[in-house]
């Protein structure tokens, strides 16, 4: 009964999310970038729809605390904050699953289908933007072509149960790769259902189909590992307990602190972990996953030359010299999934 009301209130959380997809704050939530150089997201998301609970000063000031009750008010107030907090526990721990190839373990209450909703939202709008602006290049450009047919050939070994874990919610999934015309943006990001934006800016930067994959299966990987789905679920779950405390405390959790202690931490996890799925995916495709180590060693040197020292606390991204560190630690398995694969296809240099 408990886990079904916060469920609604999980639920009405997302739909709220849903209705602001257009808000700079949810567009970092509901897609996954692959470096730290776009200038939208250098910045952390600042969660603009998240309520906030003041209460009003005799005096005129705002004030974070409300007037608390008699002793009989608070311990009332602790055993229902108590209850509910509880609840949410049971309900994380329930709902918990495994990333396929890290086997990590995460809380998802959102449904595939919520996720695809908001990500096809999200798609269809980036694109009809871009070919508003002259700048979608049309599917039958050869780095469209080349996007394409790469991506494809990573998303297929991604529905495939080699690597463990949950993959349900990759069945039927309808890929699609897109290719906007931004010198300046060196970047690609994903949104749930499988809907991949790159920008020329990027693919400028890479030469190799070898390096075009390496994205790729970062991209891919995003969407295997649900990440989306848990940025969305962890906000849901801090609202429900931001509520909790103004409702029973008359305390407010400032979103800075969420952002810092939770959100952030997490996104700079959930790169890591993207890329190291990333290079099993590319590999099992039949793309050199050292390849990897130089993309990464190109972006940093890319956001040197761009000027962005945002400190590596205050970024959505690791610091590249960490992701190539860690790419390079992943690498003799991954390398291994590439043995085994039998590959021998050549592969060239992407068309540009
Ligand atoms: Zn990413």
């Amino acid at each position: 009964m408990l886990a079904r009301r916060l469920q609604r209130v999980f639920f009405r959380q997302i739909a709220a999310i849903a209705q602001k997809t257009r808000s700079r704050a949810v567009e970092g939530a509901a897609s996954c970038n692959v470096s730290h150089l776009n200038p939208t997201l250098q910045q952390a998301p600042q969660f603009g729809w998240q309520a906030r609970t003041y209460f009003n000063d005799p005096r005129g000031a705002y004030v974070h605390f409300k007037p608390r009750g008699g002793p009989s008010r608070g311990s009332r107030q602790t055993a229902v904050l108590a209850v509910a907090g509880g609840g949410v526990i049971i309900f994380y721990y329930t709902h918990r699953e495994e990333i396929p190839y890290t086997h990590r373990r995460h809380a998802v209450f959102v449904s595939p289908e919520t996720e695809k909703m908001l990500g096809l939202q999200t798609f269809q709008q980036v694109k009809a933007e871009a070919e508003a602006a002259g700048k979608l290049l049309p599917p039958q450009h050869p780095a469209v072509r080349s996007v394409r047919a790469i991506g494809e050939r990573i998303a297929a070994h991604a529905a495939d149960p080699a690597g463990g874990g949950r993959i349900d919610h990759m069945k039927g999934l309808k890929w699609e790769f897109v290719v906007i015309n931004e010198p300046g943006n060196v970047n690609a990001f994903v949104m749930p259902g499988g809907k991949v934006v790159v920008y020329t800016g990027l693919l400028q930067l890479l030469r190799k189909e070898d390096e075009v994959a390496a994205v790729l299966g970062h991209e891919v990987a995003h969407v295997l590992a649900r990440h989306i789905g848990e940025k969305l679920s962890s906000v849901a779950v801090f609202s429900l307990l931001q509520i909790l405390l103004a409702v029973t405390l008359g305390f407010n959790i400032p979103s800075d602190v969420f952002q810092l202690a939770v959100f952030l931490p997490n996104s700079r996890k959930q790169e890591s972990e993207a890329d190291v799925i990333g290079i099993h995916l590319s590999a099992r495709a039949c793309f050199d996953p050292t390849a990897a180590v130089d993309v990464f060693t190109k972006l940093g040197e890319a956001e040197k030359s761009a000027g962005v020292r945002t400190p590596g606390f205050l970024r959505t991204h690791p610091l590249s010299q960490k992701r190539v560190e860690a790419i390079e630690k992943n690498l003799p398995k991954a390398l291994e999934d590439y043995e085994l694969a039998g590959c021998n296809a050549p592969r060239g240099w992407f068309p540009w």
